[in-house]
């Protein structure tokens, strides 16, 4: 049997309940009030609510986020996605050991090109284009 929410006024609450498709649309007691709630369309859902807002019932203290339960408020939100149901970062930050290996690697790597620059050497010790000397071209007697 699908799930289906509903509205009680009087506890300004959404809750959910299990309906035969047939039933859907008739109106289910409210958890708390006992009132009879109309069914609502998962509008309300869409986004992070609270204050002046449907709230969840039974309520947990807890907000919710595109249909999905969160422990806060958001602050800020990148794409409209939770910080909590964001998936965390992937790149970690270096550490200070990092960054230093990191530096002395392009120190060394530097010099070595300048050496090989000098000398006219490629990292395989073979000479370079600028090291070749250039063949005297030969003359044509016409
Ligand atoms: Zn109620």
């Amino acid at each position: 049997m699908p799930l289906y929410e509903y509205y009680c006024e009087p506890c300004n609450g959404i809750y959910e309940a299990i309906r035969q498709m047939r039933e859907a649309s008739d109106p289910v007691p409210c958890p708390e009030c006992s009132l009879d709630g109309a069914r609502i369309m998962s509008t309300f859902s869409a986004f992070t609510m609270r204050d002046g807002y449907p709230r969840r019932i039974p309520d947990k203290g807890t907000f919710w986020h595109m249909g999905k339960e969160v422990k806060h408020r958001a602050k800020r939100m990148k794409n409209w996605t939770h910080p909590e149901l964001a998936e965390p970062k992937s790149t970690p930050r270096p550490t200070k050991g990092d960054v230093r290996t990191a530096r002395d690697k392009a120190v060394v790597q530097a010099s070595d090109a300048r050496y090989r620059d000098r000398w006219g050497i490629d990292e395989q010790g073979f000479r370079t284009v600028k090291a070749k000397k250039k063949k005297p071209q030969r003359k044509v007697v016409k």
